[in-house]
């Protein structure tokens, strides 16, 4: 079953995308669109910073979710990045395998090493690791870019920059930054034959979601780019 998930983002303060630098001057990232005829340019947020958010929230999610000494919420409990890899703590391998399917297991078993294929069991039967993807494992959560559905105002201000070692102002390093104030940005996200327990882990970021929104793009510390979350959905077999 593939199931479609719309999501609007509300923005509740300036957006802050980065686009194109050119010196001083930080333009927003922009697509052109055709609407009632006319060619116009649109801010986009990519597919990739949304899932990488919504990755990011799902791990927290799903390390926090109860275990029941249950082998799969065991090993999703202590799934962690370890610089650019992602690791887990397992031990009942033999019980993990029990939830592989066939057609995974064929490609499993032209795995020689032992270490590989200790790995990819892991992979396999993470939910975190199978819905936002992992070394060698398609990811089952795929994300559109976000677009808007009218053209929001665009806005430049002038900041100075701090340096981060003495944390004063650099005199010389004035720029000027493009924001996009206001309208309502749209994605989807498709995933496809999700288990009961990738299913609990989704439910839960959507609900997460609409509790708490979501902040995109730059300057987050200084309180840009809060959305408010909307979510609608439908399915197809
Ligand atoms: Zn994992």
């Amino acid at each position: 079953m593939t199931r479609f998930t719309v999501i609007k983002l509300i923005p509740e303060s300036p957006l802050s995308l980065k686009g194109e630098e050119r010196g001083a001057l930080q333009e927003v990232l922009k697509i052109y669109l055709q609407r009632e005829g006319r060619i116009e340019e649109f801010p986009i947020i990519p597919s990739t910073s949304l899932k990488g958010a919504l990755r990011g929230i799902a791990e927290i999610l799903g390390r926090s979710m109860r275990t029941d000494g249950d082998p799969r919420r065991k090993l999703m409990a202590s799934h962690r990045r370890e610089g650019n890899r992602i690791v887990h703590d397992v031990s009942q391998v033999d019980e993990l395998l029990k939830h592989i399917g066939p057609e995974e297991r064929k490609l499993l078993d032209r795995v020689r090493s032992n270490e590989e294929r200790k790995s990819y069991i892991e992979y396999l039967s993470c939910p975190i690791c199978r819905l936002f993807g992992s070394p060698g494992i398609a990811s089952k959560v795929r994300v559109s870019d976000a677009i808007p559905v009218v053209r929001p105002a665009f806005h430049y201000i002038t900041r100075t920059s701090i340096d981060r070692k003495t944390m004063k102002v650099k005199e010389d390093r004035l720029f000027t930054e493009e924001i996009v104030l206001g309208s309502e940005f749209r994605f989807v996200i498709v995933v496809d034959d999700l288990d009961y327990l990738e299913e609990e882990l989704f439910n839960k970021l959507m609900a997460y979601l609409e509790e708490e929104g979501l902040q995109l793009g730059g300057g987050k510390s200084i309180g840009r780019g809060v959305m408010k979350v909307c979510i609608g959905q439908w399915e197809t077999r």
